[in-house]
């Protein structure tokens, strides 16, 4: 909890989100249903707010898709679901923003991408108008510049002068400072029109992890808007999950970035939540959120003799998973839980006194018992088939203990059926 945090002077809300100043870095995802299908989107918005998502944003490119947005937002507050929904214009959100309030009202942000609001004289009226219907509806927008639609006639200005500088700099470097002049020209832009500070949040997103450095170091030490970081097309599976992570750590490690998204692709057939999961624990690895108790486990090796010990981290993991949804609102901070799930005795009771709550499994050759921690003391062992359920017993009782606002659990105190 204790990483250092560049610190964005204003504070934006969205909804009833808040970003930057000493607010927690928030996670947010996108949905990839049609907007225009309400029953699709509001399903997927309130899975991915279930799974911990805690804006959305959804795609509003076109009539249809803008005359749905209040209908989903409206939808999703009967379900409970107040999520902030942020609405994602290219090309024509000015005329959609203009042609639809209701959908203006109904979005707690809009995204807009100064690449793609028009050429020319076009350019600035149209994100005028943006910003005009944001400051008529006190809305936030987020001015999110992304490389693949870098504003061409900013890039080639800077290109020219570049040409005629005595030392010019490589077209790599220029792409960035376009990147980074895109966003803050832009800024500049709706601050004239009267858009306070306190509704602005910028991003400028790129692919590769070395340029996503690069670009958002420059753009913290030159701006304090709140900053929306993310990798943009991070790409599949276990690629674009440690591409998201490499490129999000250092720069959250050095307090940069005031919400995050990971732009996974799902593979087919893939839970679309699964970027809110990684988003979290990123989050919850740098020590910036706490979303769930962790689980420490050992990779195994060959003193462990069976898959037993895989399949019981497997399994503690899922029922702690299970657990959270009740657990978060009966015990408070029960999210700081820290278990050990271990595989000898090599590690094994050492990384369980670390632990809140431990278990090392026996390894080859080691007697066939699982010593417990609890808060560093040795507490028993457990054996047989039945470890994982009596560990799993164990835990809740420690959790109503330690969480519970002191209350003992006397009927969930369990007897360890060996040693003790
Ligand atoms: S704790 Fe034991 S089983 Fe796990 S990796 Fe270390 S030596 Fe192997």
């Amino acid at each position: 909890m204790d990483a250092p945090r560049r610190r964005a002077t204003v504070t934006v809300p969205i909804g009833h989100v808040l970003l930057g100043g000493d607010h927690p870095v928030v996670v947010q995802s996108m949905t990839n249903t049609d907007t225009a299908d309400v029953a699709a989107t509001v399903e997927q918005v309130a899975t991915l707010a279930r799974a911990g998502s805690e804006i959305v944003r959804i795609t509003v490119n076109n009539r249809a898709a803008a005359a749905a947005v209040a209908e989903i937002r409206d939808r999703l507050l009967d379900q409970g679901l107040d999520v902030p929904l942020v609405g994602d214009f290219h090309f024509n959100g000015h005329q959609l923003l203009r042609e639809f309030p209701r959908a203006a009202e109904a979005l707690a942000k809009y995204r807009i991408n100064p690449g793609n609001v028009g050429v020319g004289e076009r350019h600035d009226a149209n994100f005028v108008t943006m910003v005009e219907v944001a400051r008529e509806h006190d809305r936030p927008v987020r001015i999110g510049v992304n490389w693949g639609s870098l504003d061409q006639a900013l890039l080639t200005e800077l290109m020219d002068d570049n040409a005629r500088a005595s030392e010019p700099r490589s077209a790599h470097a220029v792409m960035i400072e376009a990147m980074l002049q895109s966003a803050l020209r832009s800024a500049e832009l709706a601050e004239s029109v009267g858009l306070g500070r306190d509704r602005i949040v910028l991003s400028v997103k790129v692919s590769q992890v070395p340029d996503l450095w690069d670009v958002y170091r420059q753009l913290a030490a030159r701006c304090d808007y709140p900053l929306h970081v993310g990798l943009t097309e991070a790409g599949m599976g276990i690629k674009g999950a440690v591409a998201s992570t490499a490129g999000l750590v250092p720069l959250l490690a050095e307090g940069i970035g005031d919400t995050i998204r990971v732009s996974l692709t799902p593979d087919p057939g893939a839970p679309r939540e699964r970027e809110v999961e990684i988003a979290q624990e990123i989050l919850q690895a740098v020590g910036l959120r706490r979303f769930a108790p962790s689980v420490t486990a050992c990779p195994g090796c060959g003193r462990t003799t069976s898959t037993l010990f895989q399949e019981m981290a497997r399994d503690i993991q899922a029922y702690l998973k299970a657990r959270m949804p009740e657990w978060r609102e009966t015990y408070p901070g029960v999210e700081g839980l820290k278990v050990a799930v271990m595989g000898c005795v090599v590690n094994g009771p050492g990384e369980s006194k670390h632990a809140d709550i431990g278990i090392s499994l026996p390894g080859t050759g080691e007697s066939p018992r699982a010593p417990v921690y609890r808060d560093g003391v040795f507490v028993g062992t457990l054996q047989g088939a039945e470890i994982v359920p009596e560990f799993n017993r164990m835990l809740d009782a420690y959790v109503v203990e330690r969480y519970g606002g002191g209350r003992r659990a006397a009927d969930e105190r369990i007897e360890l059926p060996t040693g003790g």
